[in-house]
């Protein structure tokens, strides 16, 4: 867990759980052009990857940005929440930047099929409702973590921007899926992005040309990863990202042209 301030708000990093992948398996077509990432490795090839959820505590509001992998893949968001004094029902508003299940996952009760952060509205983006729910077969993930909210008044569709509380405003940033969106978080003269999955390794945020898997469009993830990351980058903005290493609070660096990830000290 670190926190982290922007102005007058605080920003909570808090991991659900750590998994590996093998990332030749995961970025298949630049397998062979990673030689300079091999610290990021494990000697079977493995990076870490943290699946992070952001708590957001400004302006009277408490959100919370994504759910992690949920209760099936052992994860501790609702324990990290406690530790800092947060119930479920303190929670005002969910963001889900997407609805990939690593995502969504403690966003049920999975006895009742409830909203588990009972007071809060979820915001969901449209788009990826509309893909999701029309994909057959439906992914678990979905089915599981995100349908049985339909027609529940928690539920709220997202289409483009949207204000969240005066200092949180939601932005499309699609191609890791069809309606992925981040976070802008601005106040007193200071701001975060909280990107989701717009960048999921620090390899694509060096190649933003780079797609994995997981991406759902390549060419439109190309597209936001590039504006996105230049726009982060002019801005000198904090970055806190899903995926990124835990906690995944740091800022994009720009040497000589080149970008690179630094982690926020602890
Ligand atoms: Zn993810």
């Amino acid at each position: 867990m670190q926190r982290a301030t922007v102005g007058n708000v605080e920003l909570l990093a808090l991991s659900d759980m750590v998994g590996k992948y093998v990332v030749a398996e995961k970025y298949p077509d630049v397998a062979d052009q990673m030689a300079d990432f091999q610290g990021l490795f494990d000697d079977r090839g493995r990076m870490a990857m943290n699946f992070g959820c952001f708590l957001v505590r400004g302006d009277g509001k408490t959100v919370l940005v994504d759910t992690g992998f949920g209760p099936e893949m052992n994860g501790k968001l609702i324990e990290q929440l406690d530790e800092v004094g947060v119930k479920p029902e303190d929670i005002d508003t969910i963001v889900f930047t997407h609805l990939h299940g690593d995502h969504t996952g403690w966003a049920l009760d999975r006895d009742t099929n409830a909203p588990r952060f009972s007071k809060a509205q979820y915001l969901v983006p449209k788009k990826d409702w509309d893909f999701y729910k029309a994909e057959d077969p439906q992914r678990p993930g979905f089915t599981r973590n995100i349908l049985p909210i339909e027609g529940n008044e928690a539920l709220e569709l997202v289409d483009g921007e949207r204000t969240v509380t005066p200092s949180l405003t939601i932005l499309p940033t699609p191609g890791h899926t069809p309606g992925h969106q981040s976070l802008l978080l601005s106040s007193g003269g200071q701001q975060a992005f909280i990107i989701g999955d717009a960048f999921m390794s620090p390899m694509d945020l060096v190649h933003p040309d780079w797609v994995s898997t997981w991406d759902w469009d390549a060419e439109i993830v190309r597209g936001t990863r590039t504006a996105l990351g230049d726009r982060i980058a002019q801005s000198q903005a904090l970055v806190a990202s899903a995926h990124l290493p835990n906690p995944g609070l740091g800022h994009i660096l720009v040497t000589d042209g080149k970008r690179s990830w630094q982690a926020l000290p602890e």
